[in-house]
């Protein structure tokens, strides 16, 4: 799993990041900002440098503050960001169960309401159309196969992969599914915050002791027309059992080790993944995407290292969950910021690779071909 000894490798650089960031701080003042200056000019060309090697993905993307759970009408705001910042390929998520969530006292998401028969179906139909839109008028392309996101970021063209967070919007339907796969869909999430027939989810009762039998057909279902089976937001019990399903690598695309010493305490604690359930993924050659939570890019990649830690560089992507609120990568013209983070912080470039979209890419070409 966690492939020819990673740890030891990923920890001695960690280490190293720490020697010369003690060398920095020993320094006198002026010349310390002169070395700074030229550090951060040198970090922002190896990490220019990762980005024009290896394609770039956010494994979970809402598109920004004025992206698809907005209330904004389509608009160039995606593609100009992923052009200043050279990210790639954003997995640009729709959320069908939006209509029924609001935030309780501690500001934690769930679903208000049962939704009515067909409502969150409409709605997400809504969105896709929404994305059409993007697709066809602000500057970005959809993608669908691998090849297709090899040929996008070659090309330097901003790309979407249309995904879709909550498999609410099915009411035991699967050819809403298959309608879903036509309409370019490539990426899907089984639970959010509502009760479904899928499967239990992290911050809801406990209603199916894990996975049901219609969320297997799901998952098998998957498979056959070729999308990625992404299992954030599903309980450990679900997770657990979806691997046993699961002929495919899962993905588990935002979220961050339970008690991660990078976030800090947070109200997030309930959507945090313990050892286990992340092995479970990187079981299956999954990988496990970490959102930007954090008080800084520095503390982001703490909390990628934290992931690295437990299940290896091949199975830790950056999921960032932007814009459901405030992080470290608000825009993505920081993502160039965010991959030197990464490299000041000890990563290798090819390992920053891995984690900024590689490991991705290998899961949706075995997921969607
Ligand atoms: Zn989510
Ligand atoms: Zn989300």
């Amino acid at each position: 799993m966690d492939c020819c000894g990673h740890h030891a490798l990923t920890r001695r650089h960690w280490m190293w990041g720490t020697v010369l960031a003690s060398l920095g701080a020993m320094l006198g003042a002026s010349a310390g900002r002169d070395a700074a200056a030229a550090q951060s000019a040198d970090d922002a060309a190896a990490a220019r440098d990762v980005l024009r090697r290896f394609i770039s993905v956010d494994v979970h993307s809402h598109g920004g503050t004025t992206g698809i759970i907005s209330m904004a009408a389509p608009n160039d705001d995606l593609a100009t960001g992923m052009r200043a910042g050279s990210l790639a390929v954003a997995c640009l998520a729709d959320v069908p169960d939006g209509p029924v969530l609001g935030r309780n006292a501690a500001g934690v998401l769930g679903a208000t309401r049962t939704p009515g028969p067909g409502e969150l179906y409409k709605y997400h139909l809504n969105r896709l159309a929404w994305m059409d839109e993007m697709v066809a008028r602000h500057g970005l392309r959809r993608v669908h196969t691998a090849a297709e996101l090899e040929a996008a970021h070659a090309a330097g063209q901003p790309a979407i992969v249309a995904d879709v967070e909550g498999l609410d919007f099915l009411e035991r339907k699967l050819e809403r599914l298959e309608e879903a796969h036509q309409r370019g869909v490539r990426h899907v999430q089984l639970v959010h915050y509502t009760p479904n027939d899928i499967g239990d989810y992290q911050t809801g009762a406990v209603t199916h002791d894990g996975l049901t039998s219609f969320g297997a057909e799901a998952i098998q279902a998957c498979h056959k027309l070729g999308l990625v089976c992404d299992v954030a937001h599903a309980t450990e019990d679900t997770v657990k059992q979806a691997v046993k399903v699961a002929t495919k690598p899962l993905l588990l695309s935002h979220t961050a080790i339970a008690d991660s010493k990078a976030m800090g305490p947070t109200p997030l604690r309930g959507r945090q993944v313990s050892r286990d359930h992340a092995r479970a993924i990187a079981e299956t050659g999954g990988s496990i995407g970490i959102w930007h939570f954090f008080p800084s890019l520095d503390k982001y990649v703490d909390g990628l290292k934290e992931m690295v830690d437990v299940v290896g560089v091949d199975h830790v992507s950056i999921g960032t969950d932007q814009q459901i609120a405030r992080g470290s990568v608000q825009t993505y013209d920081q993502w160039a910021q965010l991959v030197a983070a990464m490299l000041r912080g000890g990563f290798t470039p090819d390992e920053a690779g891995k984690i900024a979209g590689g490991n991705y890419l290998r899961i949706f070409r075995s997921a969607v071909g």
